[in-house]
């Protein structure tokens, strides 16, 4: 037996249930893993309150987590009993052991801890997917990025740094942005009024050639405001509700403008993209380049305060369940 959360339908952090469930077996192809950390993400809320669907009732929210595989299905070659493993996006997560099919996941080096992976693989893997391949970030660019001092803000604003891009990081409070200048933001602007007026002078009238919003409803329209001609907008969240009733038109207005809204489990469906990418971030983590904070620890019986520190903008970094 072992104990997971459950949803039995969407709702608030109320619908967060912690059971006791029979061990699950590995099917082929798949890994059962004792899970040692536990990632807490914005996707994660989407799921529980309905804006993104689970595919049954009951459901076991969380994408990410790394722990120690314990059994392995039929066909599986690439893992075996106690390597240390992470994965990024696999719904099911929150457990103290879990199955996933064994190509979600990555071997994790021994100089990576498990509270580490669990706070920055599906994070600094978007983070990755943003400055590597949704645009190719180059140095010299200044990028606008929403949540700077967020989960994957903090990531965002230490590898665009390590790239040579100036960041202005836009946050809700002085304190969010004294953090995410400590993590390579060249400059903070503090809540999202009058956002185009602050970048033009920021930027003195060039405005910015890419915007990574993730608030979605609130800012989508002043996000566009800020970019130049020709310019990028990559509108990947909705922390603050999801973007609807959109013209082409305002595109076009605001400069021929390009609009993206990536999702992280495309960019990773290829195994290889997987492999490569985890392995670039590990690196950089091992190098010292990329720090992931941990802002906050839960049990797994807290995860309903988590997703509520989360809601409510009160954590900075990475927030992880320890089962
Ligand atoms: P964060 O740690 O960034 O937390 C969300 C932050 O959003 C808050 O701290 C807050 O920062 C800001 N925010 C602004 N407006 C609101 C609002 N109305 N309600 C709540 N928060 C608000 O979360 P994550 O690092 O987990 O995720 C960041 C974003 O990236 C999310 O939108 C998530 O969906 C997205 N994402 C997308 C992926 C993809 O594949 N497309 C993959 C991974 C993440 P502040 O107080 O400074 O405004």
């Amino acid at each position: 037996m072992y104990k997971a959360i459950r949803i039995h339908g969407y709702g608030g952090p109320e619908v967060l249930q912690l059971e006791t469930l029979p061990t699950p077996v590995p099917g082929r192809g798949e890994i059962l893993i004792r899970q040692e950390a536990i990632g807490v993400n914005y996707i994660d809320i989407y799921f529980r309150t309905g804006l993104y669907k689970v595919p049954a009732f009951p459901a076991i929210l969380g994408m990410e987590g790394a722990g120690v595989v314990m059994a392995a299905g039929a066909g599986v070659t690439d893992f075996e009993p106690g390597d240390r493993v992470a994965y990024p996006t696999a719904l099911g997560g929150y457990g103290e052991c879990r199955t996933i099919a064994a190509d979600r996941v990555v071997p994790l080096p021994p100089d990576i801890p498990f509270d580490i992976a669990a706070g920055c693989m599906l994070r600094g893997l978007t983070v990755h997917m943003l400055l590597r391949e949704v645009h190719a970030v180059r140095a010299g660019e200044t990028i606008l990025v929403h949540a700077a001092a967020g989960g994957v803000g903090l990531l965002l604003c230490q590898w665009a740094r390590h790239l040579g891009v100036r960041v202005i990081g836009v946050v809700s409070t002085e304190e969010k942005g004294e953090l995410a200048r400590q993590n390579g933001a060249a400059d903070i602007l503090v809540g999202h009024d009058n956002l185009a007026a602050r970048v033009r002078k920021l930027t003195d009238g060039a405005m910015v050639p890419v915007v990574y919003d993730s608030i979605g409803k609130d800012t989508f329209v002043a996000s566009l405001d800020c970019l130049a001609p020709h310019g990028l907008m990559v509108s990947y969240g909705n922390a603050s509700g999801e973007v609807t009733g959109i013209s082409v038109g305002m595109l076009a207005t605001r400069g021929s403008l390009y609009l993206t809204r990536p999702g992280l489990t495309t960019y990773l469906a290829q195994r290889s993209a997987l492999l490569a990418g985890s392995r670039e971030l590990f690196d950089l983590i091992v190098q010292g380049v990329l720090t992931v904070r941990i802002g906050q620890r839960f049990g797994l019986p807290d995860a309903g305060a988590a997703q509520t520190a989360l809601e409510s903008r009160t954590t900075t970094g990475s927030t992880i369940l320890l089962p």
